[in-house]
């Protein structure tokens, strides 16, 4: 067994005040609340895969979310939620190790992730947690004891487990008890789970109230990046033109080592620029046989995964072909969804202009096309 999977279960039928869709599905800091885990969980280089359990009739709604993530229908409680979850990575077996992952706690970072992976190779559960800081007291018509605050936790998700342990303790756990989380279950079943530094970022979305507070910590932790990214291919007869992963009618087409999409190669560097992440040369070598005639979405997703791996969100791309022919304005919208597509962003995050060069250099002389972008990205400090 090698696997280290991640649960994410958003199966809550609650919305968000004067909203009508389940709030792990509603607008949070730019993007749909589930995905913001999704994205740091699906690009963890430790993690395999990552499963969603969501509520029977949210396929549509995940699917407007994620595109075509892998799911299962969870129950009618959050233990019988993670239950589903754990019995369909049995099914798939190869199992080593889960993360069992509440959707209301958007902002994972990265580092969380590490610190539980590394504390599963000395115990069976490790589960993420902050220090009380305020007093408590017991209330009861008036004040009554404080009560120490020495040794007590606030519990956060995700919480790792080996995986065996949490499919048992899941199974042998007497119907209509209540247990208030899956370390609870791993621990009453004989297993030691540990503690490991968790994030104030990492605070529970519950009510309709805490969309302000959690964008305001989220946008308070962000700061903001562009960079820039810049390319060229030359025309050359027999070849297709692609811009943006479209197809573009053309009596001749850009030539390069892959599917040469000059648009898609300026963002795909623009994107590795704001992470400092070296370039599309670096990540996809010229010299790879694999990577001749790829369509390039491969090479933008990519970016676009490492950028989400940082726990980062990107604001806004905006590309300025620059060739005399083809006409670009024709195809301006249909560049503009398929970047869109590629990067699950809405169109009007993505601007493609276009321009000529007067007649002048090689643009001018119709030898090439250039493609210049810039991409905005926001994320999270402690990350970088
Ligand atoms: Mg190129």
């Amino acid at each position: 067994m090698s696997r280290t999977v991640a649960l994410i279960v958003a199966a809550g039928q609650g919305t968000r005040a004067g909203g009508t869709i389940p709030k792990q599905f509603a607008p949070l800091a730019g993007k749909p609340m589930l995905a913001h885990s999704h994205a740091t969980l699906a690009a963890h280089p430790a993690i395999d895969s990552v499963l969603v359990v969501i509520g029977p009739g949210q396929e549509q709604l995940l699917s407007d979310t994620l595109g075509d993530a892998a799911f299962v229908i969870g129950g009618t409680t959050r233990r019988e939620s993670v239950r589903n979850g754990l019995e369909a990575l049995a099914r798939q077996g190869d199992v080593a190790r889960v993360l069992i992952h509440d959707a209301a706690r958007p902002f994972l970072l990265p580092a969380v992730i590490d610190r539980l992976l590394a504390a599963l190779n000395r115990v069976e559960g490790a589960v993420p947690a902050l220090p009380v800081a305020d007093t408590l007291a017991r209330y009861d018509d008036a004040m009554g004891d404080t009560v120490s605050r020495d040794r007590l936790y606030r519990v956060q998700t995700p919480q790792a487990f080996a995986f065996d342990a949490a499919l048992a303790a899941h199974r042998s756990w007497p119907q209509g008890v209540d247990a208030t989380d899956d370390a609870q279950m791993v621990r009453d079943s004989g297993h030691v789970v540990t503690v490991v530094p968790g994030d104030p970022l990492l605070e529970k979305v519950t009510h309709a109230e805490d969309f302000a507070s959690a964008e305001r910590r989220h946008g308070s932790a962000m700061i903001s990046r562009s960079a820039a990214g810049y390319d060229v291919h030359r025309f050359a007869e027999g070849e297709e033109l692609w811009l943006g992963g479209i197809l573009i009618p053309h009596d001749r087409g850009l030539s390069g080592h892959s599917d040469a999409d000059v648009v898609l190669h300026a963002i795909t560097d623009a994107l590795l620029g704001t992470i400092a992440a070296g370039d599309i040369g670096m990540h996809f070598p010229p010299s790879d046989p694999q990577w001749r005639g790829a369509a390039s979405g491969r090479f933008l997703e990519h970016a676009a995964e490492l950028v989400a791996a940082r726990g980062g969100i990107i604001d806004f791309v905006d590309c300025t072909i620059i060739c005399e022919a083809p006409k670009i304005g024709p195809h301006r919208e249909a560049i503009r969804a398929g970047v869109a597509g590629l990067l699950r962003l809405p169109v009007e995050r993505i601007s493609i202009k276009a321009t000529t060069t007067e007649r002048l250099g090689f643009t001018g002389r119709g030898e090439g096309m250039a493609a210049h972008a810039i991409a905005t990205i926001r994320v999270p400090e402690t990350s970088l």
